[in-house]
C-alpha cells in the first residue's frame, strides 16, 4: 500500500494480560512480524508488564507504548505514573484521553492537553484519542464534539510537537462493539480532523500528522480502512490481545 504517511498500528491491551501472558503475546508478535518494515508497530501493555515487555522487544521492530500517564513529573500523586518513569522502560508512545478514561475517570480535554505537553517534554509521543458517542452522531453533532475534543486536547502544543503527536479517531459506538465505522465514515472524520489541524497549525504540519482509526478493527476490515487517504494507522483493542489477529491486521494493511 502506498501511503503518504507511514502507517502506525498500535495495540491497546487495556487492563488485560499478566506479565507471563504479555511475554507470550509479544514473543509471538516478534516471530510473526519480524520482517515488517512498512508499518510502525506499537504495543501498549498494562504498566505492570512494561518492564518485561521492554526487555523482550529490545532487538525487534516492535515499539512500546503506555496507556496513560500523569500530567506531573513526580510528587504526592498516589497511584499515578510519570512520563520519566515510563522512559525508564524505553516507552516511546503514550495513549492519552482514551474514551474509557474520559468516561470512567472523567478526564477533560484540558487535562489531556497538559498530559500531552508533559509527554512531549519527556520525548514521549502522545496518541490523543477523540470520538463521538452514538447519541452525539445521531444528533448531528459529530463535528462539534470531535472538533472541540481535538482543539481542547492540543492546547499549548507547538508545531514541532504536533508533528510528533498521533491523533486517534475512535468513535465510542465502535469501541469493543464489533461495529466498526465504515471506511467512508472513517475517511470523512479523518479528513475533518486534518482540516481542523490545518486551520490550527497550517497545511504542511497537518499533512505530516498521523491519524489512526480505532473501533472494532479486525483482520477482515483493516485493509479497506487503511486504504483511505487520511487513515494512517489503527489503534486496536480486542483484536490486539491475540498474536494471530493483531499480526493479520498489520499484514493486511501493508
Ligand atoms: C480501543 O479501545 O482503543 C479500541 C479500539 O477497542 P476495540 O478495537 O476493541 O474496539
Amino acid at each position: 500500500m502506498n501511503k503518504e504517511r507511514k502507517l502506525i498500528i498500535a495495540g491497546n491491551w487495556k487492563m488485560n494480560k499478566t506479565v507471563a501472558e504479555s511475554l507470550d503475546l509479544v514473543n509471538g508478535l516478534k516471530r510473526e512480524l519480524a520482517s515488517v518494515k512498512e508499518v510502525d508497530i506499537v504495543v501498549c501493555p498494562p504498566f505492570t508488564a512494561l518492564g518485561e515487555v521492554s526487555k523482550a522487544i529490545l532487538d525487534s521492530n516492535i515499539r512500546l507504548g503506555a496507556q496513560n500517564m500523569s500530567e506531573h513529573n513526580f510528587g504526592a500523586y498516589t497511584g499515578e505514573v510519570a512520563a520519566g518513569m515510563l522512559k525508564e522502560f524505553s516507552v516511546r508512545y503514550v495513549i492519552l484521553g482514551h474514551s474509557e478514561r474520559r468516561q470512567y475517570q472523567g478526564e477533560p480535554d484540558a487535562l489531556i492537553a497538559r498530559k500531552a505537553t508533559a509527554a512531549h517534554a519527556a520525548s514521549l509521543r502522545p496518541i490523543i484519542c477523540v470520538g463521538e458517542t452514538l447519541a452525539q452522531r445521531e444528533a448531528g453533532e459529530m463535528e462539534k464534539i470531535v472538533g472541540t475534543q481535538l482543539r481542547g486536547s492540543l492546547v499549548g502544543l507547538s508545531e514541532e510537537q504536533m508533528i510528533e503527536t498521533i491523533v486517534a479517531y475512535e468513535p465510542v459506538w465502535a469501541i469493543g462493539t464489533g461495529r466498526n465505522a465504515t471506511a467512508a465514515q472513517a475517511q470523512e472524520v479523518h479528513a475533518f480532523i486534518r482540516k481542523e489541524l490545518a486551520t490550527a497549525y497550517g497545511e504542511s504540519v497537518a499533512r505530516r500528522v498521523r491519524i489512526q482509526y480505532g473501533g472494532s478493527v479486525k483482520p477482515s476490515n483493516a485493509r479497506e480502512l487503511m486504504n483511505q487517504p487520511d487513515v494512517d494507522g489503527a489503534l486496536v483493542g480486542g483484536a490486539a490481545l491475540e498474536v494471530r489477529s493483531f499480526s493479520e491486521i498489520i499484514k493486511n494493511s501493508i
